[in-house]
């Protein structure tokens, strides 16, 4: 089974992701999509991203190597590369994306029963908000534009196979790893 997590920026979708790597060792790998934002905090190339330039992601939607792609924010591209499924898979892993919501509903009907989608919900959008200030490695500038964003994003839930509501941090991971042991 391959996973796809989406979520507004700040809901948790990364801690939910490392949650299940660390409990569940060997078992998944994270794709890793291409992006052309700059690296923030302690990002490095080739593990949380690919980080390159327009012009070679460009380059790269012409040479059909990606499965979905999309300008998730204002003149940002990032897009998920066939060869990370092929890459992980051919390792005897199960893959897991971290995805926009679009992207998300796009892989579910590419992958269909392959696959289960997951939307990581956050409690409140003043909870968003407190979280996106609390992490400190993202500009006041981009804060607004992914809150702005964050209603918009909401609105897609309906369409994804599990709903998992981040507000106590314990729960959250109890409701993921059920659906992981497809309880
Ligand atoms: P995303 O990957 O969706 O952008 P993160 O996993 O980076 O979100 O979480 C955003 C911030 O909120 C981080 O600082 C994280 O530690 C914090 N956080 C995540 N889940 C919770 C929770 N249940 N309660 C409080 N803080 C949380
Ligand atoms: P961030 O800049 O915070 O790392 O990511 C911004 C958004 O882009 C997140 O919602 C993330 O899930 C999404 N994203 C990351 N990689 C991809 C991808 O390959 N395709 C799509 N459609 N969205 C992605």
């Amino acid at each position: 089974m391959i996973y796809i997590f989406c979520a507004p920026s700040g809901s948790g979708k990364s801690t939910m992701v490392q949650h299940l790597l660390q409990t569940y060792p060997g078992k998944f790998e994270l794709s890793v999509s291409c992006t052309t934002r700059p690296p923030r905090g302690q990002e490095v190339h080739g593990r949380e991203y690919y980080f390159i330039s327009v012009e070679e992601f460009q380059k790269r939607i012409a040479n059909n190597e990606f499965i979905e792609y999309e300008q998730v924010y204002e003149g940002l591209y990032y897009g998920t590369l066939k060869a990370e499924i092929e890459r992980i898979e051919s390792a005897g892993k199960q893959v897991l994306f971290d995805v926009d919501v679009k992207g998300g509903v796009n892989l579910k009907h590419i992958l269909g029963d392959a696959a289960t989608s997951v939307f990581i919900c956050p409690p409140s959008i003043e909870e968003l908000r407190r979280r996106l200030e609390g992490r400190g490695d993202t500009s006041a500038e981009m804060i607004e534009k992914r809150l702005a964003k964050a209603e918009y994003e909401l609105s897609f839930k309906p369409q994804f196979d599990r709903v998992v509501v981040n507000d106590d941090l314990d729960k959250a991971f109890e409701q993921l790893d059920a659906i992981i042991e497809n309880k």
